[in-house]
């Protein structure tokens, strides 16, 4: 730290994103991301945008959130197109948490939550799951604050229904809740049908998932139109052109793909179940998989321990040091080959161990 970073800071412990290393070629199963290439159409808009990069992108990015509400049959101006679906998480803390509403969300979520909390000098509290890991909703009503809930949840992978987020949203309209659908497109039912009803909900979704485009940085906000006043007041007071004109082409390419992005979800879906009956008959358990990633323990064998023999032979998970996940991993669903690759390297692990 230099002698010139402001104290507002200097407590900041910053976010670890999953390791990226290029020591040697991994079978990456990390940072669920997804195994497939994104879409044409939006490899093909994105080389187009990129001819006009002299100039700067449509600040209003029109044509997205148009496109963006169409699919989700709501008006445009219930759309916020931002830089990651980080990017609009960090403006609905700056928006809409405060001393007087803090911020709640699970103790065992997104790490970035309490990131986000801290770099705006936001108090929060960490709400403790169920031993199984499931979040009851009863554990936030009552308590005054701005609610963060993944859903499915990561690294837990699990969903909630749609009935307990709708109890969760009619127990207290004047606050905020948050759903963070980054995995939703993984079989989940969306809260965005909500909208039409409460407008204290902020769903926010990503391009990085189930539509390849994690490089691109993309995501976007979906709420009432005066929630979304709030957040674009945030962003014209940060970077009126948050979004680079080739990740905005990109989002409209593989939106008028959507074949491609339905496909893909199923072929990782359908990878899940497969990889998830070959990690089950090694003994492994493991939570009821919502996203595109798995979250597994070996009663045998210690979630660190599984986590440095994959990373020696080339397979990257993600573990987390921490009670009382010190014993899980969580495993991005790739190719078949992938998982197929990964059963078996477990297989021999075990057996050596
Ligand atoms: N929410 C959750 C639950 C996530 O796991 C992630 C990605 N790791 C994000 C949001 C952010 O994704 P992105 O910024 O790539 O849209």
């Amino acid at each position: 730290m230099s002698k010139f970073f402001t104290s507002r800071y200097q407590a900041l412990t910053p976010y670890t994103p999953g390791e990226q290393p290029r020591d040697m070629q991994y079978i990456k199963l990390n940072t669920n991301e997804s195994p497939f290439a994104p879409s044409k159409k939006a490899i093909e808009a994105a080389a187009r945008a990129a001819e006009r990069l002299q100039l700067y992108p449509d600040p209003t990015y029109k044509a997205l959130h148009e496109t963006l509400a169409a699919y989700h049959g709501v008006t445009s101006d219930m759309v916020l197109a931002t830089n990651g679906s980080d990017e609009i998480l960090n403006f609905a803390f700056m928006a809409f948490c405060d001393a007087e509403s803090p911020a709640l969300f699970a103790d065992i979520t997104y790490g970035f939550y309490s990131v986000f909390a801290s770099l705006n000098h936001v108090p929060y509290t960490e709400i403790p799951l169920k031993s199984d890991f499931s979040l009851s909703v009863d554990d936030y009503i009552g308590r005054k604050g701005t609610v963060f809930i993944a859903n499915p949840n990561a690294p837990t992978g699990l969903a909630l229904p749609l009935s307990e987020i709708e109890r969760l949203l009619a127990a207290d309209r004047e606050r905020v809740v948050v759903i963070d659908e980054a995995y939703v497109d993984f079989g989940t039912e969306s809260a965005v049908s909500l909208l039409e009803r409460y407008d204290n909900l902020l769903v926010t979704r990503t391009f990085s998932k189930s539509r390849s485009m994690a490089g691109a940085r993309l995501g976007y906000g979906i709420g009432s139109p005066a929630l979304i006043a709030d957040l674009n007041t945030i962003k014209y007071s940060t970077n009126p052109y948050n979004v680079n004109s080739m990740s905005a082409a990109a989002g409209l390419g593989v939106m008028a793909d959507e074949a491609y992005t339905v496909f893909c979800c199923k072929e990782i879906m359908e990878t899940r179940v497969y990889a998830m009956t070959g990690l089950k008959k090694l003994g492994f358990e493991m939570t009821d998989a919502k996203g595109n990633f798995l979250f597994v323990r070996h009663p045998k064998m210690g979630g660190e321990a599984i986590y440095l023999a994959l990373k020696q032979r080339g397979i990257l998970v993600r573990h987390f040091d921490r009670a009382p996940i010190a014993d899980y991993n969580r495993i991005t669903v790739g190719t078949r080959a992938d998982m197929q690759t990964l059963i078996d390297t477990l297989a021999d692990i075990l057996k050596e161990s």
